[in-house]
């Protein structure tokens, strides 16, 4: 059982800053993602908090302890980097039992111990089988088993199902996250997959060259983002960006693009200059009379939905639509979107600006 709470966690490495000011607070029995793209600080981050690198400022509590100073091991924290490092010479058992053993635990201990650890992830039949010759998913069982039998306050896992196939790697985001459910334990995991972390997240840090874009529940990182980085880097296709010039009082609810009044989120502040108006694809509807129109450059069949890609007189905008909907490539269509989804964004800062949708959200950020 473990809260983490980090504050102002900053990392130089000679001149080079890989975290700036990280604030955050994992809740005690969360499976809590740091989500980003490569390089952006995850690992660092991640080691900082299990004890492999030292920070050059700010704090890390645990329970309420400061352990930013305090070597790993007195931290009681397991660290998983690759579900596949095991000791190839030893069967399940001998891997399992080794970190006990190594700490002195006696022996009939030991045996219950690694019994109970075994029936959780369910590879009892396997324990007297050498490393060798057990399958990818028994392995990366025995691996975590490795982690779990110490009972660890939390676990820092670093892309542990990386190195695996799309199947498999669903597979396994399935099985850990049932397992998180089942023991409690605080867990902090960092991918650079975002549906991983919204399959699997109960909250999400959206890192991006060092610093914090948002921290939140994946439903509200991908509804409500805080930033333009945010909103392109979850979802797939991407946020549709349409940049414009104008201006917005506070309590407005449209704006005009390219002479179309569009609905908006009732604005919370006012704002004059260069916007970007944000809308998800599937948030577009295409249809015979909107009075934003488009021309429909290409079509991609996914099954039940398709992406239709159209020029308009601000940008390319995809949409996300039933794959029934006839949409020929060259025709011109009406768009209408989804008032109370959208997000405006300040061009120059990148940050969205406050609005109904997003009210009490950005504060995270
Ligand atoms: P990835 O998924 O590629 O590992 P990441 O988000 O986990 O990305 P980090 O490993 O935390 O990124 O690295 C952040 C930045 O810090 C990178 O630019 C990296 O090159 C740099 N860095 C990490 N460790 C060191 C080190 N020991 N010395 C110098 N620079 C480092």
């Amino acid at each position: 059982m473990a809260e983490i709470t980090i504050r102002n966690l900053r990392k130089e490495f000679g001149d080079f800053t890989a975290v700036q000011s990280s604030s955050f607070k994992i809740e005690d029995g969360e499976f809590f993602m740091l989500l980003g793209p490569s390089g952006c600080g995850k690992t660092t981050t991640l080691r900082m908090i299990a004890g492999l690198e030292l920070p050059s400022s700010g704090e890390i509590k645990i329970d309420g302890e400061e352990v930013a100073q305090k070597p790993a091991s007195q931290r009681d924290i397991a660290f998983v980097f690759q579900m596949f490092a095991l000791y190839p010479h030893m069967n399940v058992r001998k891997n399992l039992s080794y970190p006990l053993v190594s700490q002195g635990m006696p022996r009939v201990q030991v045996r219950a111990k690694v019994a109970e650890v075994a029936k959780i992830l369910g590879i009892e039949a396997i324990l007297e089988k050498p490393i060798g010759c057990l399958s990818g998913g028994d392995r990366q069982r025995v691996a975590l088993g490795r982690a779990i039998v110490r009972n660890p306050k939390a676990f820092m896992m670093d892309e542990p199902l990386g190195a695996l196939d799309a199947e498999f790697r669903e597979h396994m985001a399935v099985e850990l996250r049932a397992l998180h459910d089942r023991m409690g334990a605080t867990t902090v995991y960092v991918t650079h997959d975002q549906l991983e972390a919204m399959r699997m997240g109960d909250k999400i840090v959206v890192m991006n060259r060092g610093t914090i874009e948002q921290f939140g529940k994946p439903q509200d990182i991908y509804d409500k983002p805080a930033t333009m980085f945010v909103a392109d880097f979850i979802g797939s296709p991407s946020m549709n960006f349409l940049r414009f010039h104008g201006n917005v009082e506070r309590g407005t609810t449209s704006v005009k693009l390219h002479h179309q009044p569009l609905a908006i989120p009732e604005m919370r502040e006012p704002f004059e200059g260069d916007m970007v108006f944000g809308v998800r694809p599937e948030h577009v509807r295409l249809t015979d009379s909107g009075g934003y129109r488009g021309q429909v450059k290409a079509t991609e069949y996914l099954g039940t939905t398709q992406i239709v890609t159209l020029n308009t007189a601000l940008g390319v905008i995809k949409a996300r639509t039933a794959s029934g909907q006839v949409a020929r490539v060259g025709e011109t269509v009406g768009l209408e979107f989804d008032g109370k989804t959208v997000t405006l964004f300040d061009n120059q800062t990148g940050r969205a600006l406050r609005s109904d949708l997003n009210e009490g959200v950005l504060a995270h950020g």
